[in-house]
């Protein structure tokens, strides 16, 4: 089907893996789960990518989350220019710096202060042990599937089961860095309760996506975030809200805000939050930050070291606090959720007329696309999905001019650039991608 020329990405793609492992510098660009040569991308402009062999494609990626506003939109282009024209870095402390940090706290209520970081691995990593410095404790409690950068820590998905200790999943994170990192099912409140039961006095904090995004979209159920709010406040742990998807995207005040206005939190909200991604605008600027007694603990005023080089940077802050502005100033939440409420209805009858078993899931404006049926409720459900029914899925998107995510557990990210004539060109790609799923999934049985 594919008249599209990719020869200049093949090129760069065979000189990259004679340079860089895989030829990508993030696993999930080489399109290993999908198979054929990733697009190495050339421009972007509004929900447009271009390659480098002139072909263009909508664009459901999004840099994962931050172009919220669309690729090169005018005001944040000028706002980086005026930025990198008057230095690119500093080392000392800049003005953006404190406009940023003021705008991230305006936003969320339970927010004293925020530490600026540059990517939500740093985030998340800071998080954690600003959490074991304040309580002087050691465990760790993540959910399987929840995904927090490439923390050492973090990075054990393993070994779910009730409470077990879980063993490192990648080689080179050591035993004993995951010894202390206990997996859980997420929305299991008995596994929850029984971990508190066992471990209650040695958890520091358990860290949770305000709402997973990356096993896709799995909300939390029946008061599960609550739940971890109670156990961590009965306990004496602290409870992270890792936002770094989430916050500033599905809403002004991110899951956070959506949570406080549907459930409530009868508890109180967590103690410490991280973001990223669109705080930065497509640059490298995340955060972390909560109460002003737990921040306190922070270098310089309190023992728990953290620092960075290019924290703050002043180009970074520029693009994040443009972005963060247009959005109160463009309705872009509501603009995005129209879309995406066109786009899920359209996907969802092209997978069922082609006989494709599938369930969208969302959060506001962010949703994904699972290739099975009946509801997703933790890592394991979403783990049983037919995974080369999305890889044809995504070939054909591809060759039809539309780049979703290559993966299966990724969100499909909208953007203010996402107007109907594009959502069009979407819909109209959908049929075709859905028989070739179809067929895919039936060679497979
Ligand atoms: C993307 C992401 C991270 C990691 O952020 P990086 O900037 O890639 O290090 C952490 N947590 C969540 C929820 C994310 O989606």
């Amino acid at each position: 089907m594919s008249a599209r020329s990719i020869t200049r990405s093949q090129d760069l793609f065979a000189r990259a893996q004679q340079v860089t492992p895989g030829g990508v510098n993030s696993p999930v660009r080489a399109f290993g789960s999908v198979g054929g040569t990733p697009r190495f991308i050339d421009r972007a402009q509004g929900a447009f990518l271009t390659d480098v062999d002139g072909n263009e494609y909508v664009d459901l990626i999004g840099s994962w989350g931050p172009m919220i506003l669309g690729h090169g939109h005018p005001e944040v282009l000028a706002a980086v220019q005026e930025a990198a024209a008057k230095g690119f870095s500093f080392g000392t402390p800049s003005e953006n710096e404190v406009l940023l940090a003021e705008a991230i706290t305006a936003r969320l209520e339970p927010l004293d202060e925020v530490r600026l970081v540059s990517s939500g691995t740093e985030a998340t990593m800071s998080a954690v042990r600003l959490a074991r410095g304040y309580t002087g404790r050691a465990k760790v409690v993540k959910f399987a599937g929840c995904y927090h950068g490439h923390v050492d820590a973090l990075l054990a998905a393993a070994g779910s089961g009730l409470a077990t200790f879980s063993l490192p999943d990648t080689p080179g994170v050591t035993g004993a860095s995951a010894a202390d990192t206990i997996v859980l099912p997420y929305n299991d409140q008995d596994a929850l309760r029984a971990a508190f039961a066992q471990h209650g006095d040695d958890i520091a904090c358990v860290i949770t996506e305000a709402c997973p995004g990356n096993m896709g979209i799995v909300p939390p159920r029946d008061g599960f975030t609550n739940l971890i709010r109670s156990l961590t406040k009965q306990h004496g742990a602290l409870m992270i809200s890792d936002e770094v998807m989430t916050g500033f995207r599905v809403s002004r005040t991110g899951w956070y805000g959506h949570e406080l206005a549907t459930e409530g939190y009868p508890e109180g909200p967590a103690d410490l939050f991280t973001f990223g991604k669109v705080m930065g605008g497509g640059f490298p600027a995340a955060a972390f930050g909560g109460r002003r007694d737990v921040m306190a603990h922070l270098a310089p005023v309190g023992p728990v070291y953290q620092a960075g080089t290019l924290s703050g940077n002043p180009v970074a802050t520029a693009a994040g606090l443009a972005t963060l502005r247009l959005t109160e100033e463009i309705d872009v939440y509501s603009v995005i959720e129209k879309a995406a409420d066109a786009l899920r209805p359209a996907i969802a009858s092209a997978l069922s007329e082609a006989g494709v078993p599938h369930v969208i899931q969302s959060a506001n404006s962010m949703f994904s696309v699972f290739f099975t049926e009946g509801e997703v409720r933790n890592y394991e459900d979403a783990k049983a999905q037919h995974s080369e029914g999305y890889a044809a899925f995504f070939t054909s998107m591809l060759d039809q001019g539309i780049h979703l995510p290559p993966s299966a557990f990724e969100v499909w990210f909208l953007s203010l650039a996402h107007t109907e004539d594009v959502l069009d060109r979407i819909v109209a790609a959908l049929p075709a991608a859905a028989r070739a799923a179809a067929a895919a999934i039936d060679a497979g049985q």
